[in-house]
């Protein structure tokens, strides 16, 4: 598949070679779809962009330039992006000088049919060529009415991939790319087609951004990869070393991580998760996608049920306040009734405060898309909501050890309006709770690690109470 992934139209309508120059207005409205790692480079194409004097607005009428970041993981993505993009034609024709691009998986996949089909599109951007944002804004401006084409950089396997965390105003808590693309192949998944071979960024990299973001006043980064646990720096060093090297090196308070793969999550993970319990947070994303071997099998994970449930004990063993959530792909092709059930059973045997899951659906390019033993859609609807039902009954369940606990919550935000601060506990649950007393009415406890005692717990939010104010 060709690598060339950033594309201008080759003709431009004269009503748009008379554009005023996108200097005289520069607002950019960013429309997200998908993952944390689209945030995530969302965040970066802004950052990037206000560089060049851009100011994010809250809506497409506000904007020069507008970006949709696709995602193409779930649902109908193409179509989305058709149908917002065609939302932005009229507004084209009364904004003579706007331009509208797509980033993100989409714009990887479906580049010549985008801006073939949608003459309103100016560009469009793949993920591997964020960091070329700004040069693409610029030749769109200056460009002739000739096809215009940057080749991005050709994958090439564990070679260091080289960012800096661009954010613009962080908050307390912060994501941060550790790996970019895959090398696994599921067979239900485009990420390895949209996002390129694995690459990792080289551990020194990533204390120095840890360390200046500490300065900035971040309290806890999220490390984000596509399978984090696979993480190998150009010296050899893996995901746990480098976990330890966070821990060690910087003076970041708390670290969490996603997404973890179960073939390559090893023991010393959870030796190092025990060892800087004070830092690591106890909370495992841990996608089992099905119950059953057999599926896994077909979808090319590279475990079985039986590997799965021997790591979630080992998991539960060392660190018993684990919270634990995981994906699963419902109606995947071929899944037998029994072997959805397996999935179902699963859930006996593991305990997910949260799961995410999804009736399956074909993706471009990948091989489960051309199984000619694909599930009808009401068999997957009625199998999705039978593993909610239990879910939910699961959920509640789990939820209640939190009662009456004392929990650390590091605050992420006050809600001005009612006064009410909330924050996550280390197991990832949002927890809201009001000031002690005058003194932490007015945000001070944002950005703080504050002790609070739960009195209500649901199954992704808990209510606590503050039992004595700032010393
Ligand atoms: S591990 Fe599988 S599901 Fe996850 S990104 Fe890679 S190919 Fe996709």
């Amino acid at each position: 598949m060709s690598k060339e992934i950033i594309r201008f139209k080759s003709s431009e309508s004269a009503l748009h070679m008379n554009a005023p120059s996108l200097s005289e207005e520069k607002g950019v409205f960013m429309s997200t779809y998908g993952c944390q790692m689209n945030d995530n480079d969302s965040e970066r194409m802004l950052s990037l962009l206000e560089q060049m004097n851009y100011t994010p607005v809250n809506t497409p009428e506000l904007a020069s330039l507008i970006i949709i970041n696709s995602c193409s993981i779930r649902e109908k993505p193409v179509h989305k992006v058709h149908s917002e993009v065609g939302r932005y034609r009229k507004l084209k024709l009364t904004k003579p000088n706007l331009k509208v691009g797509v980033a993100g998986c989409v714009a990887q996949q479906e580049k010549d049919r985008l801006l073939k089909d949608l003459p309103t599109l100016d560009f469009v951007l793949g993920p591997d060529n964020i960091d070329s944002l700004p040069e693409v804004i610029l030749s769109l401006k200056n460009k002739d009415d000739k096809d215009v084409r940057l080749n991005a950089a050709k994958f090439k396997h564990q070679e260091p991939y080289h960012v800096d965390t661009l954010v613009r105003s962080p908050g307390v808590s912060t994501f941060i790319n550790i790996t970019k693309g895959c090398d696994n192949f599921c067979t239900f998944c485009v990420v390895p087609y949209t996002r390129g071979r694995e690459r990792s960024r080289p551990v020194t990299h990533l204390i120095d951004d840890i360390n200046t973001l500490v300065k900035r006043g971040v309290k806890e980064v999220t490390l984000l990869g596509q399978n984090v646990n696979s993480y190998t720096c150009e010296t050899g060093l893996g995901f746990s070393e480098l976990l330890k090297n966070i821990c060690e090196k910087t003076d970041i308070e708390r670290v969490r991580y996603t997404t973890s793969h179960p073939k390559d999550f090893t023991d010393d993970l959870i030796e190092i998760s025990k060892e800087y319990k004070e830092k690591i947070c106890e909370h495992i994303h841990l996608p089992v996608q099905s119950g059953s071997t057999k599926v896994l099998e077909r979808m090319n994970r590279g475990y079985s049920r039986e590997h799965y449930l021997k790591i979630t004990e080992k998991i539960f063993k060392e660190l018993p306040d684990v919270a634990l959530t995981t994906d699963i792909i419902v109606g995947f092709p071929g899944e037998t009734e029994e072997q959805f059930n397996e999935t179902m059973t699963l859930l006996d045997e593991v305990p997910y405060e949260n799961i995410f899951a999804f009736k399956y659906s074909p993706r471009p390019f990948t091989k489960a898309a051309r199984f000619d033993d694909q599930i009808s859609e009401p068999i997957q609807k009625e199998r999705l909501q039978r593993l909610f039902d239990k879910h939910e009954t699961q959920a509640w369940d789990l939820c209640k050890r939190y009662q009456n606990k004392k929990i650390k919550v590091l605050v992420e935000k006050q809600d001005k309006k009612t006064g009410s601060y909330r924050g996550r506990n280390v197991q990832n649950k949002m927890t809201h709770f009001m000031p002690f007393d005058s003194t932490e009415e007015n945000g001070e406890l944002v950005g703080k690690a504050v002790e609070v005692e739960v009195y209500k717990t649901f199954p992704l939010t808990l209510r606590g109470k503050r039992l004595e104010g700032l010393k």
